[in-house]
């Protein structure tokens, strides 16, 4: 088994059945928690959606269409993605997730889409909760990615899919060491990743809410694969 530590959001189901789906342990990591505490016995860090990034952590004032912030989860979770990569633990994160992750690495974010991103696509789409998994846009991928690479693993059609969209944020300044690995057809920004880590990857859209497709469990899936090959262990303690 791996254990995957998850952080907690409001939404905190579909993520912790999505790592028991593909045969991962979930604990719940909250901002209760020293950092240390946290990663007690953790083998990979699953960063989950959320709150907005409060825009002091990347040197910006609220822009007006700013959204709610926590910032005591933000520290906490900075202090996760720290801790974390300097362990060489396995990183996935989603929405929010890959916010902070950009954020916590020294990036920067576009506080709102809508308002600041010309001629950009709907990317906050709202749907009934019968139809959670429906589509938004596509995106395009970088064919060298991580991403590109897990995901054609199980569909193995182009660097092109379809992905849904909940967010109204997204990545500004790429932070140093990290690269784009894919965009939306509106340039916005929808994965990053290290490629100096072994599995440190960021999405914008929500694959927990798209388990029933072999790409997106498949996220999970190497998550899982990643946390239990981890190198080092005894280096890491
Ligand atoms: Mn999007």
């Amino acid at each position: 088994m791996a254990m995957v530590g998850i952080t907690s959001c409001r939404k905190i189901e579909d993520y912790r059945q999505s790592v028991l789906h593909v045969g991962g342990e979930a604990r719940l990591l909250d901002p209760s928690m020293s950092v240390d505490e946290a990663l007690q016995g953790v083998e990979g860090l699953l960063l989950t959606g959320g709150e907005d990034v409060e825009p002091a952590l990347y040197h910006e004032e609220p822009h007006p269409q700013l959204g709610e912030v926590d910032r005591a989860r933000d520290a906490f979770e900075v202090g996760l993605v720290g801790r974390a990569r300097a362990q060489g633990l396995p990183i996935l994160a989603i929405c929010r997730g890959l916010q902070i992750l950009n954020v916590a690495c020294g990036g920067s974010l576009i506080q709102d889409i809508p308002s600041l991103v010309a001629g950009a696509l709907e990317h906050r789409l709202a749907v009934p909760p019968h139809q959670s998994f429906d589509l938004a846009h596509e995106i395009w991928m970088e064919s060298d990615s991580l991403l590109a690479r897990l995901m054609k693993e199980r569909v193995p059609d182009g660097d092109v899919c379809q992905v849904n969209s909940r967010h109204h944020q997204a990545v500004k300044d790429v932070a140093a060491g990290f690269k784009v690995s894919a965009t939306a057809p509106d340039g916005v920004i929808e994965a990053i990743e290290d490629p100096a880590a072994r599995f440190c990857l960021g999405v914008q859209w929500h694959p927990e809410m798209l388990t029933h497709r072999p790409d997106q469990a498949g996220l999970f899936t190497h998550l899982i694969g990643a946390a239990r090959a981890r190198p080092g262990l005894a280096l890491a303690a």
